[in-house]
Parts: structure tokens; sequence; C-alpha cells
């Protein structure tokens, strides 16, 4: 049987879901998606005074805004020990693996004449053949019985040929605590291998736990996957990407105004490139997204590109699919009239849609108050007096260009410029000085709107 492509991204629950791990995410669902392959879901929730419901609800809900599938039920480690179990038994009755009997107190003297001797610190294997008659008193781990020379050689698909010396990395590592619980590194083994993931596309922080790993699978038998260990993501500066750089929490770039689609495309450049191609829909990447082309080197984080991205999405995608998003973020744009004429207007100019929502706001609803700066520097007695004839003279266009050539044609009989009315206007209009094309407001608002607006405004300026 030819074996399936499986991927599978398992964040462990501490938090919230990282740029970093949607990044990591992201790369195993192309990749699973591209080659008709499975994308897993596993949460591994084993460590309990970390992990939390609510921190495995933030990476559900993440998952859901981005629209990322995955296939089948979600698993959690937390679920399975009574599997990781049976293997442990399994490596005993192999005699791939021992209890160790060692006291607090021996392990300590250890690490101290290790020390002393400015050796690595290590188990020194003094159970691996041990026969005898357990010492009382002591809840044994089980060890692993590990190679203690030679190399761990494996190929990984990004950084290529990685060589560890077995001496220097390796020794009899615990697989079961005391407690008969299992060890972080023994449990993915078993999940991987029982779950029949084939590839494994994780960030480069896990490349020390690969040749343990490595040793697992051989020990158990199990197929060893294909890894692809990711470099980080540095902030501009060139350090690991952190809070001052700016957002980590995927949901704060959703409240921040990000599209999905955005911050996809911007993950998925950090690290990834197809010719010079900067602007990728789920559905290009689900075609062309390989992983032997993630580059070898750290990736730098830099939200200039992101908003530029985001303009672009807002710029271009359909209606719905923005709406849909405004509607996330607690704004309907479909319970407005001409709502379609009036997100053209928006989005020409906007960077998120928090943008789009404040522009909305102030062109929708009459201005509750007008921002002082911008009349101090706009707004003075002859223009205010140009804009009073202006509302008195202005009557019904049909668009926006008829609007431009009646404000012309007034400012023509009345011997001013479009910068003596076209600010003030906006500031009577919306409350401040940016909007979209007055002439675009004009027509979206109506003349009888409009000049109430500016009477409102003229009586504010009396005051
Ligand atoms: N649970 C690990 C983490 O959140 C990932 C393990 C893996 O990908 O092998 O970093």
């Amino acid at each position: 049987m030819q074996e399936i492509l499986t991927t599978r991204f398992a964040p462990s629950p501490t938090g919230y879901l990282h740029i970093g791990g949607l990044r990591t995410a992201l790369y195993n669902y192309l990749y699973a998606r591209k080659n008709k392959g499975k994308f897993l879901l596993r949460i591994e929730d084993t460590d309990l005074k970390r992990n939390s419901k609510e921190a495995t609800e933030a990476i559900l809900e993440a998952f859901k805004w981005c629209g990322l599938d995955y296939d089948g039920e979600v698993e959690y480690q937390s679920q399975r020990s009574e599997i990781y179990k049976k293997y442990i038994q399994k490596l005993l009755d192999e005699g791939k693996a021992y209890y160790c009997y060692m006291s607090k107190e021996e392990l300590e003297e250890l690490r101290q004449s290790q020390e002393a001797k400015k050796e690595r610190q290590k188990y020194d294997g003094r159970y691996r053949d041990f026969k005898g008659t357990p010492p009382q008193g002591i809840a044994p781990v089980v060890r692993i019985k590990a190679p203690q020379n030679g190399e761990i050689i494996f190929k990984d698909g990004i950084k290529g040929r990685v060589e560890f010396k077995a001496e220097d990395i390796l020794d009899d590592f615990i697989i079961a605590r005391s407690d008969g619980s299992v060890t972080y590194n023994f449990c993915v083994v078993i999940d991987d291998a029982l779950m029949g993931v084939s590839d494994v596309i994780r960030g480069d922080d896990h490349l020390s736990n690969t040749p343990k790993q490595i040793v697992l699978y051989e020990a158990l038998g199990f197929k060893i996957p294909k890894f692809f260990h990711v470099a980080m993501i540095h902030g501009e500066d060139g350090k690991k990407l952190s809070k001052r750089h700016g957002a980590t929490d995927v949901m704060e770039y959703k409240n921040m105004g990000i599209l999905p689609q955005a911050l996809l495309n911007f993950l998925v450049r950090l690290g990834w490139s197809h010719n010079d191609d900067e602007i990728f829909s789920l559905e290009d990447l689900r075609k062309l997204f390989d992983p032997h082309h993630i580059s070898k080197g750290a990736s730098s984080y830099n939200f200039k590109k992101l908003e530029w991205l985001n303009a672009h999405y807002i710029k271009t995608l359909p209606f719905e699919e923005i709406n849909f998003q405004l509607k996330e973020l607690g704004f309907d744009l479909s319970k407005v009239q001409k709502a379609g004429f009036l997100l053209d207007l928006l989005r020409e100019r906007a960077k998120t849609l928090l943008d789009i929502i404040n522009s909305a706001k102030s062109i929708l609803e009459a201005p509750k108050s007008y921002d002082e700066t911008a009349i101090l520097k706009f707004v003075n007695d002859s223009n205010l007096n140009l804009l009073k004839n202006f509302a008195n003279s202005l009557n019904a266009q049909n668009n926006a260009k008829e609007f431009e050539e009646f404000t012309s044609n007034f400012l023509e009989q009345n011997e001013a410029k479009l910068k003596d009315l076209a600010q003030p206007l906006r500031i009577a209009l919306t409350g401040g000085a940016v909007s979209p094309s007055i002439f675009e407001v004009l027509e979206f608002l109506g003349v009888k709107e409009c000049k109430e607006r500016i009477q409102a405004f003229l009586k504010y300026k009396e005051k």
C-alpha cells in the first residue's frame, strides 16, 4: 500500500497561538494539501502544570479564523497515556529499556563529580545491565538503551545532512518518570508513528530532540519520518521574535484588523519563496508549496510588509469576504445602503479593517464632534463663508464626477480654489480632515444629508 503523505501540527497549549507556530502549521497544512495527503492536529498537553483548556481553545479558534482545516479529530496526548505505557512495557520486555533506581542523592553526586571534572552532564549507565535485587523504597524511572558511540545522521529536508555524535548528545535518557508518566520525546515518537506521520515540519528549536527521537524510532522498529527543521523568525534587529518586535499572538492580528489571507501570505513568505512572487492566495499555495524550498537562514519579521499585503487584500477581496471579517470585528457593512459603493470608497486607502470601520463610521454617522486641530489648520472666516455659499447652491447630481464638475463651476464663479473648500467641507461632512474623495462622499451621502451636515458645522462654528 502506498504511504499517504501525512503531516501534523503539534502545539503545546501553553498560552495563545504564536505566529511562529501558525507558520509551522501552515507549512505542514500546505505540504499535505499539495500532495493530497493528511494534515493532523495534535495537542501536546501532557504538562498539566503549564497547559490549559483555554490555551487549547485559543489554538482552535486561531485555526478557524485562518481557515486551516485538519483531517479527522483533534488528538490529545493527555488521553493517550495507556498507549504510551504499553510501548514502555514493550521496550522493557525486549531489553531495549531498563529500570534505573538511582536515588536523588546519587544523581546529585554524579552531577557534582562531572562538574568538577568539567565533563558533560550525563547519566553514567550504572543500571544498564543491572541484574541484582532492586534497592528498597525507590520508585524507578525507565531509561532507553541509547547508542554510546557512533553517529546519528539524518537528511533534513531544509538543512541537508545533519550529524550528531552519540557521545556528545546522548545518554540513556529517561522515557518514563518514577510516577509512570512518559517524557516528551517518547510521546512525540509514539504519536507520530502510530498516526502515520510521514513528514515532520517544525521549528529548528527542536533539532536537538531529533537524535533522541531517532534512537526511539529505531528501538521501537518504527519508520523514521522525514524531517524539515525551519529556522526561527527574527525581529528586524536580528534577535528572536518577541513581543518587543510586535504582536506575537495570532488573534491580536485579527483585532488589529489584519485579514487572515494577508497574515498567511505574510507568514508563508517568511522563509519560503517561489520566484520573486509576493502575493499568494491559499489556493495558489495549496498547489505550489514545497518545503524543500524553505530557506536555511532565519527570516526577518517586517510589519510594513504585512500592512502592504493587508492593503492589497483589502483592495481585492470580494465584498462578502471583507464583510465577513468586518462582522467578526462587530461591524456589519451589509446593513448599510449602498454598502458596496461605500466599501469601494474606503478600501482604496485602508491598511487595516479598523481603518475601514473608522472611516465608514465617520461617513455614516453625522459628526458628533470635530477635529479641532484640523479646524485650526484649515478653517477661517473666508472659507467658512465659501462653505456657506456652497451649501446654498448645492443641488442634486448623478454621481461623483458631476459633483466635481459642479464644484469646479462653483469655485470659478466665486473666484476660489479647491483647497479653500475641500478641507472645510471634509471636516463638516466627516468631522475630520481625512476621508476618501470628497466628491465620492457627496455622492454617497446625497445633497440633503450634506446640506444638513454643513449647516450643523456652520452653527457649531458660530457658537
Ligand atoms: N509540542 C512541540 C511545541 O509546541 C512541538 C513538537 C514537534 O513538533 O515535534 O513546540
